[in-house]
């Protein structure tokens, strides 16, 4: 067993941390307010070959292994305070071109890698509906093939980058008599003749990420659109969905030792009772706590990521890395405003912005009360 970090591991996380500090410093409290997507910043992470981290260099990708760009994206979140930007990158990479790669035939990774991998199109991926959150395979969207074509018809919610995106996963059901036999996958581009596109309305947090709804009218989509096979929607999403939950949350373990940090030199700094707060040790624990979190989820993350380099399935391990991320990340924002007192409150202060960004991480890619579910099936429960 070696954990020490590779060279290439270090120099990129290196490298991460010196662009984001460069070209990734926004005006946070005013980006979050208006809820926008930080086009600009998503063109800067394209820049640096973030939009291709793990793509092969042939479909115009960076080339890196999964464990290179675990640590390239945590030294962006260490950095960069842009949550919803990085959790706008995680959807693209996780949910929209690796399973471009990993799924399409040659013709689709041709047709769609170097854009998606350059970041001159943006991806994300479509399953939730109003009625099928949790319960994937009650979704109700149908794809009835005629002839060359598939007609979708139906609705999406909760599309993250869904009103920007170029090119989205959305899965269908075939054959609604079926049930799971039935989903299968198609990619999508904007502009297709009845597809509608909406913004979701004002939300918690990861508010530079762009979230949508999409309404599906009779929209025709070539049969070469499909990804997979007719029925293999559900496996493909479960296969991608272990990539998303390993890897989605790598920039929260940077925004995590980012907050530690500043926590730290807080505690030392201010003076209570004629002793600065990081001698009582209701605060003192507090940051050991943190310091826990940040090397647990570190060693989860990792993990993840070497397993699969090994070609191993890691579904229970992504679970458990999805859990223990999203949970963490919570918890220490929330440690880190009651740290501050009175000020941790204030919005200028950037902390409780990250109390509402983590919030989401325990409900996106999967709650944490499906992921516990998933754990306590694969123990047998
Ligand atoms: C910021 C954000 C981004 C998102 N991005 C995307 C995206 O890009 N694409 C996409 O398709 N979806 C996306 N989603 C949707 C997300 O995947 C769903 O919200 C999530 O799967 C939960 O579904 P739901 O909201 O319908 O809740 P429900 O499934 O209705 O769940 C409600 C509650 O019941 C619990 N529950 C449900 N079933 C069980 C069970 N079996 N055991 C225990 N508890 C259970 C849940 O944990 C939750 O607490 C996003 C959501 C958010 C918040």
């Amino acid at each position: 067993m070696d954990f020490a970090w590779t060279p290439d591991e270090r120099r990129m996380r290196t490298a991460a941390v010196a662009f984001a500090r460069e070209r990734l410093a926004f005006d946070l409290v005013s980006l979050d307010a208006r809820g926008d997507f930080n086009q600009e910043g998503w063109q800067r992470l394209a820049s640096f070959g973030a939009a291709g981290f793990p793509i092969p260099r042939r479909y115009g990708g960076s080339e890196l292994s999964l464990s290179v760009t675990a640590h390239a994206l945590e030294g962006l979140g260490y950095a960069c305070a842009d949550n919803g930007l990085l959790f706008a990158l995680g959807a693209h990479l996780w949910a929209c071109t690796l399973p471009i790669l990993l799924f399409g035939n040659e013709a689709q990774r041709e047709r769609y890698l170097p854009a998606l991998a350059r970041g001159k199109r943006l991806g994300g991926h479509a399953m939730t509906e109003p009625e099928a959150g949790s319960d994937v395979a009650a979704l109700q969207t149908t794809a009835t093939r005629k002839g060359d074509t598939y007609v979708l018809q139906g609705r999406k919610a909760f599309v993250t980058n869904g009103p920007v995106a170029d090119v989205l996963i959305v899965f269908a059901t075939v054959d609604p008599s079926r049930g799971r036999e039935g989903l299968t996958a198609f990619i999508v581009e904007k502009g297709l003749p009845g597809l509608h596109i909406e913004p979701t309305g004002p939300r918690m947090g990861m508010r530079t990420a762009s979230l949508g709804e999409l309404r599906f009218e009779s929209c025709e989509l070539p049969v070469s659109s499909r990804l997979g096979e007719e029925g293999a929607g559900l496996t493909l999403f479960s296969q991608m969905m272990e990539y998303e939950r390993g890897l989605v949350l790598a920039p929260a373990l940077g925004a995590m030792e980012r907050t530690m940090e500043r926590c730290i030199r807080r505690a030392r700094e201010r003076q209570q009772f004629g002793k600065s707060i990081g001698g009582f040790q209701a605060i003192s624990t507090k940051l050991v706590e943190m310091k826990l979190r940040l090397e647990t989820a570190r060693g989860l993350v990792y993990r993840f990521a070497w397993l699969k380099q090994q070609g191993r399935s890691a579904m229970f391990e992504a679970s458990l890395v999805k859990l223990h991320v999203s949970e963490s990340w919570v918890q220490t924002s929330m440690d880190a405003v009651q740290l501050h007192g009175g000020l941790g409150y204030l919005t200028e202060t950037e902390l409780e912005r990250e109390v509402r960004d983590a919030l989401g991480s325990r409900i996106f890619s999967g709650t944490s009360e499906l992921q516990r579910e998933l754990v306590a099936r694969s123990m047998g429960l």
